[in-house]
């Protein structure tokens, strides 16, 4: 019989990961420690995430789930370009249109490839002990099952990254991230970002008739809006120019998260033994570059790629994070920069940040994104 592997946490990397590795044939238990794991809003899958998702059976699926974006576009708040790219370009750039789909899509289109019974909600991972046959995890209700390995898919706060690294430090970034969809459909040239001082709103268009978007702004920790988040947002930016304020206008106050946003260390130790990481608790990111989930996306294929050319679970996941480490450091890095860009202090920097990107050439900018973002910018090892 196969060996078994358990998945701790069933966000987007933990299912990803439990699908990718029955399809090479493994025997996989996912536990969740939500009773109820259903997500708002929406996400951005780019190409490179297609393409991962092509490799374990789920693109096309994926692909149908929502819309189709082309565009890049970047302005000021007063409705000025700054970046206008042909969509032409972009996807050729790119290999193809990203999707713009709902979290609970997605999750459903993941969950739906398991096969039945493999995700456990509502069961924490508490503890993990090296026995001399795999690892023993000591579960929320009472059992403490003997697996083949285990893998970390617990998100930024990972239990499991802490087993290996020891306390991991996690930091206020300095501002917050709202995010919404709207009943409204969205021009699709307008699919990108408007840019103010110390803020910033993206908006793609999800189908035809709605809208994801998200804002971020620089503001104390654990804040929230007495008289309502939206409220407060259609007051911010009730003068930028449109699509924003009618995005606003047509989102319903239920339908609006708000996250502050934290970095984490970076984990010195990945993978040891039978124990590795995917998704967020092995490189939790800055949302500016729509990466986070897309990475955790990229870590399911090429684990599961690794562990069908080694039966030897502890060499595929020592393979799985070296080929993985330079990639997502990259990017960490690159989307904290972002971060630091757009919500620089004072103010009027960030706007002087923000409006010198104008003069990066297309070529460049459109280069540089297919490293991060096209298709060829995932590669699985041989
Ligand atoms: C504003 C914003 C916008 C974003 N936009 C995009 C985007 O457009 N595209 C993109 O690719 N990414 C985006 N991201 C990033 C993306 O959301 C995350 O990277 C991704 O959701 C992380 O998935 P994950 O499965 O690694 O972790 P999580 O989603 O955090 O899942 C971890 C799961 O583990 C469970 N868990 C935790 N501890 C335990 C335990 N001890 N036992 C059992 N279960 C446990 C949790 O309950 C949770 O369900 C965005 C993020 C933000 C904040």
């Amino acid at each position: 019989m196969s060996q078994h592997i358990l998945v701790v946490g069933a966000g987007i990397a933990g299912l990803a990961t439990a699908v990718a590795l029955q399809r090479v044939g493994l025997r996989v238990t996912v536990v969740e420690e939500k009773a109820d794991t259903s997500a708002g809003a929406g996400i951005s899958i780019w190409p490179n995430a297609l393409a991962a998702l092509d490799a374990v059976g789920l693109g096309d699926a994926v692909r149908a789930s929502g819309g189709r974006v082309t565009a890049g576009a970047v302005r000021w708040h007063d409705g000025t370009w700054l970046r206008r790219p042909s969509p032409d370009r972009m996807v050729r750039a790119l290999g193809e249109p990203l999707v713009v789909t709902r979290r609970a899509d997605l999750t459903r289109i993941l969950a739906g490839a398991l096969a039945p019974g493999t995700v456990r909600a509502g069961v924490a991972a508490r503890e993990i002990a090296n026995t001399p046959g795999g690892v023993r995890v000591t579960l929320s209700d009472g059992s403490a099952p003997e697996t083949a390995a285990v893998i970390g898919a617990d998100g930024v706060g990972s239990m499991v990254a802490r087993h290996l690294n020891g306390p991991l430090r996690r930091r206020y970034a300095g501002y917050t991230a709202w995010r919404g969809i709207a009943s409204h459909a969205l021009d699709p040239e307008l699919a990108g970002q408007t840019l103010g001082a110390g803020t910033e709103v993206g908006h793609v268009p999800l189908g035809s008739d709605h809208t994801y978007w998200f804002a971020t702004e620089r503001t104390a920790e654990g804040g929230s809006t007495p008289d309502g988040e939206l409220d407060y947002l259609r007051r911010k930016y009730r003068d930028w120019a449109d699509p924003i304020p009618s995005l606003l206008a047509a989102t319903a106050a239920g339908d609006v998260l708000r996250n502050d946003l934290y970095d984490r260390d970076q984990v010195r130790v990945w993978s040891r033994g039978p124990v590795t990481l995917v998704g967020d608790a092995a490189h939790p990111m800055r949302p500016h570059l729509g990466q986070g989930g897309c990475q955790g996306l990229e870590d399911a294929a090429v684990l599961a790629r690794c562990v069908a050319r080694s039966p030897d679970l502890p060499s595929a996941f020592a393979r799985f994070a070296r080929f993985r480490r330079a990639r997502v450091r990259a990017l960490v890095r690159e989307s904290r920069l972002i971060g630091r860009l757009v919500n620089l202090r004072p103010a009027a920097l960030s706007a002087l940040a923000s409006r010198a990107t104008v003069v990066i050439p297309e070529a460049v900018v459109g280069r540089h994104l297919a490293s991060v973002a096209a298709r060829s910018a995932f590669v699985l090892p041989e």
